[in-house]
């Protein structure tokens, strides 16, 4: 259809109203961390400045006000993962809490044996201290994960054996979105007398997670990834049926019960706490909200020709949609819309790393797919109109890069690439 010239001003004029209206350059990486919410930012402002004690002070109303905040959010912490508030340990972050955890474990529990069982797609903050365990005499199972993520229950019960201390296994990947029957792989492992630990990092805040309901022993998960601060995390460390202990991985002065020393970060602590609370009054909303842009993300974007959905179709995270678009290199496809769309290929923690995604491969996926794929990440902040502009941005800049592909153009013309030969370098 040719527009007349009215017609095409009139475009335009809409197209400058809606990218004002909008925040260049739109935020898709919310898997990699979240903006801070607003709410929460205001409420952490008074404990830099007027409010600055330190907690284990028990001398002055400084300390006894540091407490009394450190007490409230480790109440709006607990409360949104169904814990006692005295089952929250403070940490510097996820990555300390899953080395806390499964670290803690190890050196706790090593006269009743010295095998873990964790999954090959688990973050790096689990698989690598799982690594400097080997090193140090572990034995550690990596479960595989089917073409969806998701792990084979049988085979989690055939690993166990009477040397197995712990079952280390992901709520929700963070680089595909699909969720684990945590309850099912908790009722295993109590059946065998095994403690369970998650990293919950991706899903607490983003889908229901309750520790009694889904049986977990030990729960690692972080601020920043809730509209939180960064800088600030917790493990969840069971006190009853049964009574989990960790042995301390950081030493000196004995806070939160002898499990991790070090003085409280008390603004990031009641941040978190903050976080918490708003997750727990509005995840419902969000979510519904959330999926709706999601799934108009995702389909607007699967129109492209051959492009394939990573992960599992409906058992993932509302937010998470892992895409490849079959001959792109993932990485001219980012370099293609940075400019516009903040993105990214991966988990952010390895994202320097040109190797393609190890999840990815570890769903099936060869290397060319794994290469072409991005990871969107929406968040509570996220538009339509962002999401329409992703799906435009994302769909030319595709069209683009094929037209000067010659795999594109040899797929088109009926070439069957495996077929080809190709110059050993
Ligand atoms: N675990 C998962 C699944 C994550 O996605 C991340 C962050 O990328 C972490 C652990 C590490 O969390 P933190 O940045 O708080 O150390």
């Amino acid at each position: 259809m040719l527009l007349n010239i009215d017609d095409r001003f009139i475009l335009i004029i809409k197209q400058i109203k809606l990218n004002l209206a909008m925040n260049f350059p739109i935020y898709l990486d919310n898997n990699a961390t979240t903006p801070c919410d607003p709410r929460v930012v205001d409420t952490m402002i008074p404990y830099f400045t007027q409010n600055f004690g330190n907690a284990a002070s028990r001398n002055h109303s400084f300390g006894w006000v540091a407490e009394e905040a450190v007490d409230y959010a480790r109440e709006q912490i607990a409360k949104l993962i169904g814990a006692d508030p005295k089952e929250i340990i403070f940490t510097s972050g996820a990555t300390e809490a899953d080395n806390l955890a499964i670290k803690g474990v190890y050196e706790m529990y090593a006269a009743k044996g010295n095998h873990i069982i964790t999954t090959t797609i688990e973050h790096k903050a689990v698989l690598d201290t799982c690594k400097h365990l080997e090193k140090q005499g572990a034995e550690v199972t990596y479960l595989e994960v089917d073409d969806k993520g998701m792990i084979n229950l049988q085979d989690l019960e055939k690993a166990i054996t009477p040397k197995t201390i712990l079952v280390a296994i992901m709520y929700a990947n963070n680089e595909i979105g699909t969720i684990n029957p945590m309850k099912e792989i908790s009722a295993i492992a109590r059946k065998h007398g095994v403690l369970v630990m998650t990293d919950a990092v991706q899903a607490v805040g983003k889908i229901p997670v309750d520790v009694n309901k889904d049986g977990i022993d030990l729960l690692a998960f972080t601020a920043h990834k809730m509209y939180g601060p960064k800088g600030v995390g917790a493990l969840y460390v069971r006190r009853k049926n049964p009574r989990v202990k960790v042995t301390a991985q950081i030493d000196g002065g004995g806070h939160e019960r002898g499990m991790r020393s070090g003085t409280l970060n008390i603004p990031g602590i009641v941040g978190f706490g903050k976080a918490c609370e708003i997750c727990y009054n509005e995840m419902a909303a969000d979510t519904a909200r959330i999926i709706k842009l999601r799934d108009k993300l995702e389909n607007g974007l699967l129109q492209i020709e051959e492009s394939y959905l990573n992960g599992h179709p409906t058992n993932r995270l509302p937010h998470v949609a892992n895409i490849s678009f079959k001959h792109v290199e993932g990485e001219g496809l980012l370099m293609g819309i940075n400019k516009h769309i903040a993105l990214s290929s991966g988990s952010a923690c390895t994202s320097a790393s040109l190797e393609p995604s190890y999840v990815l491969k570890a769903l099936g996926l060869g290397d060319d797919l794994a290469h072409s794929s991005l990871r969107f990440g929406l968040s509570r902040f996220s538009t339509e109109e962002e999401v329409d502009f992703t799906i435009k941005a994302v769909t030319d800049t595709v069209h683009k890069l094929r037209e000067m592909s010659p795999l594109w153009e040899m797929y088109k013309e009926g070439i069957d690439l495996n077929s080809i030969e190709w110059a050993a370098h």
